[in-house]
């Protein structure tokens, strides 16, 4: 790690130069892998969050950036398709009917009109995924994949919501768009405009395993405060989410992972008392701007897959 550090920094000033020769390396690497083995090892993937190590300055710059709708939408395409791929190499199947769907569909669309972009993301897919796995992801262009062990550990409406706002946050603030920035704006700066489409950007994204859920803490910060406020908005009793991370904190130290391994919502954050209390913190300061008495669990609606009435 350290020999890499060295070399990039010497010759920073040709980042495409570097790139191209990762790009090749990481082609060659791909290319002995069997083919439904999606991921990079980790080596390269820690080398990548290095090579792309920035500024606060350069991440504003690059927030900045804006992405073409239809270029995002065929990365995610690529993306979501790539994942469903790989889980059904894993012998899970991805339903797009049936009760639990129909819920988690009817959830997504009472939360998407909170989104800042929910115009951008006129139609958000939902995929359900048939595994015990306590997981939820989004992808870029407007897809969520939920798998099937998350109605194990949820336990009211109140609690799905909270999860289904978290992980619209991660789309609405294009958390998952940043690699796709980073390639155009050393686009824009190398002369190299032909050299990276959505497709090209994709399969090289994936080859160095900074595809799915690459997220920073400070995005599962954002999220959770995004989910938290969107909840509450709706009239959800956002502590939901508090007993659900306490009841997986005490899993999690029982039997140090939980069913199916830690979600990845809750991966690159600490599962602890630290996210909790950022959370209840935020549901105070909610409160005390506009206190709300009758706030919705939904335990019943949550069993019956049938969304509770909105106050
Ligand atoms: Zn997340």
């Amino acid at each position: 790690m350290r020999r890499f550090n060295f070399v990039y920094r010497r010759i920073d000033g040709c980042l495409t130069t570097l790139l191209l020769v990762v790009l090749a390396c990481t082609a060659s690497a791909e290319a002995q892998q069997p083919a439904d083995f999606p991921f990079q090892a980790p080596l390269l993937d820690d080398f990548i969050k290095e090579f792309f190590h920035s500024t606060p300055e350069e991440q504003a710059a690059l927030e900045r950036i804006k992405i073409d709708v239809r270029a995002e939408q065929a990365y995610g395409k690529q993306m979501v398709e790539s994942y469903l791929r790989m889980l059904k190499g894993q012998q899970v199947s991805i339903e797009r009917r049936g009760a639990d769907y129909r819920y988690l569909l009817a959830l997504v669309q009472r939360v998407k009109p909170l989104m800042v972009q929910h115009r951008r993301y006129r139609k958000v897919n939902v995929y359900l995924a048939r595994s015990t796995r306590f997981d939820a992801r989004s992808f870029p262009g407007g897809h969520l994949v939920f798998h099937d062990g998350i109605f194990d550990w949820v336990e009211s409406e109140a609690a799905l919501v909270g999860i289904i706002a978290h992980e619209l946050s991660h789309l609405d603030r294009g958390h998952q768009l940043r690699s796709m920035k980073r390639i155009q704006q050393l686009q824009s700066t190398s002369g190299h405009p032909a050299a990276f489409s959505p497709q090209a950007m994709f399969r090289n994204m994936k080859s160095m395993g900074k595809d799915f859920h690459p997220f920073h803490p400070a995005d599962e910060a954002t999220a959770d405060f995004d989910s938290v406020t969107w909840t509450y908005r709706l009239g959800y009793d956002v502590r939901e989410t508090i007993h659900m991370f306490a009841r997986l904190s005490a899993e999690n130290r029982k039997n140090r992972s939980v069913p199916g391994g830690v979600p990845s919502f809750l991966r690159t954050h600490p599962l602890n008392a630290e996210r909790a209390a950022a959370i209840e913190r935020k549901y105070r300061e909610l409160f005390a701007e506009r206190p709300r008495t009758e706030l919705i669990v939904g335990q019943k609606n949550f069993q019956r897959r049938s969304p509770a009435k909105l106050p």
